[in-house]
């Protein structure tokens, strides 16, 4: 980088991991003029650690780091003593890929199932998506949706045609959802998932008594101070402004902020989420994106994945029991529950149906964190705490449940400055296309070189779409396109 780019001003819109990664490593690289604007009064984003209940922390939105080789945050937790290997720090939430004899399943009913018959019908799951995640699915599969693609297989095993396994396999699928994002399994791609990559190193690596809050600690250490305006919401990018009233001297963009505050800058790097992408992309560029952004943003999917935390009186289950997990009768990611509640609203009166189960949490004995997501999240969202709780603790254990004295709900998709939880790709679109659609820069036009704006987050990141660890990689690969750019 020549001297003169060190006082080239770059805007960065955001402060979770993508926007902190795209600033800490312009700095590294020695650009000294970088400013990140931030909505929200508090950094992170979809990372909030809080500590509503006792001296312990609760993740709220991030929990764990997903994999461990070539993943920079496993790195750096690994580096700076963050991670917590311990026991009592390796809480997960059930998935049918990590079922074991502690996660206890019940009917309906009250009827409690063997955990033999449950890890048969996981096990086999966890090989059906697998298939679709190695993208090693048969021909007459790859235009199905994985819900259409693990009914078909799975009707094809002799547990495909038991009661009790029809009801696991509902399960698994309802609680693969909370992997995808996605209201449904079957809106989503069978084959494009497939480009997703699952880091080696296990998928629940667990971080120490200050969770998540210490790895954006340490990349604020890594950042001067004053250089992160909170309370900052950003109106509208101009990124052409020639003829614009007020325009810098000799800066390409102008950011326009809620207090009508404009500030000029060289460069915009935009880390804002899909969900807030898909509510304002419209108004919020002069000129107008492009219509391959455009379409991009409209095409790729942003679900909402919500955490209900119980804090109960006094401890109700064995000891030996890592969660709860909730069998129907006739649940919503059953097929034809879910094609005939796809055209009424009677999924409304049964939202809870689509809670999972509720894990027990790490430091917290005496807690328990359900799991909901889709349109059922988006609508559990609008009722009252003490709603949401009578219906949770409406428990078919059969256990007598005491009081749930405390309790903590997250609100993702009505989070103005967030508006869902993570991507996925929906059924009939192309991903990588979208993805690469989303990160491209502007302009796209070969008369006009000069970059103007970029595009991080994690829906912008092909392969590692939906983590921490692919939002800080998105803002990594914009800040070295920039480093690149003035690089002599
Ligand atoms: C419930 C839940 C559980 C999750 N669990 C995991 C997990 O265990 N492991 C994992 O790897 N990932 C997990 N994720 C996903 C992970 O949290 C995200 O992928 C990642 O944090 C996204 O970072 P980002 O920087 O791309 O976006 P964000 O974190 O959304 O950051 C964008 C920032 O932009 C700000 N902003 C928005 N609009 C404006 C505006 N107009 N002006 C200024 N600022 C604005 C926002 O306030 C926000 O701070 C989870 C997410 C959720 C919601």
């Amino acid at each position: 980088m020549n001297t003169a780019s060190r006082d080239i001003k770059i805007v960065v819109v955001g402060a979770g991991f993508a926007g902190l990664a795209a600033a800490a490593s312009l700095f590294q690289a020695g650009f000294q003029n970088v400013l990140i604007l931030e909505a929200n009064e508090r950094i992170g984003g979809r990372v909030f650690t809080t500590k509503p209940f006792t001296e312990n922390i609760i993740e709220l939105g991030a929990n764990w780091i997903h994999g461990q080789d070539g993943n920079p945050l496993y790195q750096l937790a690994k580096e700076q003593d963050l991670l917590d290997e311990s026991t009592a720090a390796s809480k997960i939430m059930c998935l049918p890929h990590c079922v074991t004899p502690c996660d206890y399943f019940f009917m309906e009913g009250g009827k409690q199932l063997s955990p033999d018959s449950v890890d048969q019908v996981c096990s086999l799951f966890s090989k059906l998506t697998s298939k679709a995640f190695e993208s090693e699915l048969k021909e007459e599969h790859r235009a199905l949706s994985l819900g259409e693609y693990l009914d078909v297989s799975f009707a094809e095993t002799p547990s495909g045609t038991s009661e009790d396994g029809l009801k696991i396999f509902e399960w698994c699928k309802r609680s693969e959802c909370t992997d995808e994002a996605a209201s449904s399994l079957y809106e989503v791609s069978a084959s494009q998932i497939g480009y997703y990559i699952a880091l080696e190193g296990g998928f629940f690596n667990s971080l120490g008594s200050r969770g998540y809050q210490a790895i954006l600690d340490a990349l604020l250490r890594a950042l001067p101070s004053g250089i992160i305006l909170g309370n900052t919401e950003v109106k509208r990018v101009q990124w052409n402004p020639q003829g614009i009233e007020g325009n810098g001297p000799n800066r390409a963009v102008q950011v326009i902020c809620e207090t009508d505050e404009i500030i000029d800058a060289d460069h915009v790097i935009v880390t804002v989420s899909l969900g807030v992408l898909k509510k304002q992309a419209r108004t919020m560029f002069e000129p107008a994106l492009p219509k391959s952004k455009l379409d991009a943003i409209e095409r790729l999917g942003f679900g909402t994945v919500d955490k209900i935390f119980l804090y109960f009186s006094e401890r109700f289950w064995p000891e030996d029991c890592a969660g709860i997990q909730l069998l129907w009768d006739k649940g919503p990611e059953d097929k034809d529950v879910y094609s005939s509640q796809d055209e009424e609203d009677t999924w409304k009166e049964t939202w809870y149906k689509k809670i999972c189960g509720f894990d027990t949490v790490a430091r917290h004995p005496t807690v328990l964190c359900g799991w909901i997501t889709g349109r059922e999240a988006l609508h559990m969202e609008t009722l009252q705490d003490s709603e949401i709780v009578d219906t949770c603790v409406r428990s078919f254990t059969g256990w007598s449940v005491p009081d749930v004295t405390q309790v903590l709900i997250s609100r993702w998709g009505h989070d103005p400055h967030v508006l869902g939880s993570y991507t996925f790709v929906p059924h009939w679109v192309n991903g990588v296309k979208e993805h690469e659609a989303l990160a491209a820069p502007l302009p796209f036009c070969s008369q006009d070189p000069k970059i103007k704006v970029l595009f991080a987050g994690e829906a912008t990141h092909e392969n590692f779409y939906t983590t921490t660890h692919g939002a800080y990689l998105s803002g990594v690969r914009e800040a070295k396109r920039l480093i690149n750019y003035y690089s002599d």
